[in-house]
Formats: structure tokens, C-alpha cells, sequence
């Protein structure tokens, strides 16, 4: 684990710390399963390097693939749009990113909260995206959806 924290930024060296990230945010739900979005179009490689566009306001987000360009809502952010601007790193200004979620799944089977992290595959720079809270789908369902 070597997440760091360097004149008030987060970095970490790759997406195991970008889901521990995710596990330690001050004052949320606790997060107790979390998944590297990788893109499904290319077998068994899911490459992680996507463009992401977010509104931590709204809760929605949306990735595309930097290899096949393909967009990709999480959950039913579609329906929900608010056309916020793509992601770029506050500390090197470039806009590829690797993507996790955190899931807090109290009971095991329901997912009662999302949380969505971006890492800057330039500098290692990590941020929080955006997070919604969940009326407990079933945890396959949520993860199939993002
Ligand atoms: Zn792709
Ligand atoms: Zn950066």
C-alpha cells in the first residue's frame, strides 16, 4: 500500500491503491467490495485506461474506453444526464484515468452505497468522483452495471 499524501493530493501506483482509496474515505459508508472498471470489448485484457465524465452533484458518471471509444454508463446515469465535463487531473492536467468503485454492501447481498474513484495514470494523482446512494439492488445487478 502506497498511498500518499503530498501537499494535501492523493497518489497511489495503481488501482490496489485506488481501492484502498476507497475502503479509508473519512466519514462514509464502509465499503466492503470494490471493482476496477475495465472495458468488456476485448476478451479476457479489460483494459482500465478510460476517459471519465462525472457530476459528484448529480451522481452520475460515464466512462469510455480509451481503446474502442465505447461509452459506457454507470447504472442509470444515462437516464439522468447533466452533461458534466470530462475528468482531467488537477495536478498534471491530462485526462486518462483508471476507474473504481467502492460498494458498501451491509448485509452482504444489497448494495446500500456507491462510491467512484479516478486515478491519474500520468502522475498517480487519485480523486473521488462521485457517489449515490442505493435502494439495494442485488450486488451482481450493480456490478454488471458499471
Ligand atoms: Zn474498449
Ligand atoms: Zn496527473
Amino acid at each position: 500500500m502506497v498511498l500518499r499524501t503530498v501537499a494535501g493530493v492523493r497518489t497511489g501506483e495503481d488501482t490496489e491503491d485506488l481501492r484502498a482509496f476507497l475502503m479509508k474515505l473519512d466519514g462514509a459508508p464502509p465499503v466492503h467490495e470494490t471493482v476496477v472498471l475495465g472495458c468488456g470489448n476485448h476478451g479476457d485484457e479489460r483494459p482500465t485506461w478510460t476517459y471519465v465524465e462525472a457530476d459528484a452533484h448529480a451522481g452520475v458518471a460515464r466512462r469510455r474506453c480509451l481503446q474502442c471509444a465505447q461509452s459506457t454508463p454507470v447504472l442509470d446515469s444515462d437516464q439522468r444526464w447533466t452533461h458534466p465535463p470530462m475528468w482531467s487531473c488537477g495536478s498534471c492536467g491530462q485526462s486518462i484515468a483508471e476507474v473504481a468503485a467502492g460498494l458498501s454492501v451491509p448485509d452482504g447481498d444489497h448494495v446500500a452505497w456507491l462510491v467512484l474513484g479516478a486515478r491519474c495514470v500520468e502522475c498517480g494523482r487519485i480523486d473521488g468522483l462521485t457517489d449515490l446512494v442505493l435502494d439495494g439492488p442485488a450486488l451482481g445487478e450493480v456490478v454488471a452495471g458499471l
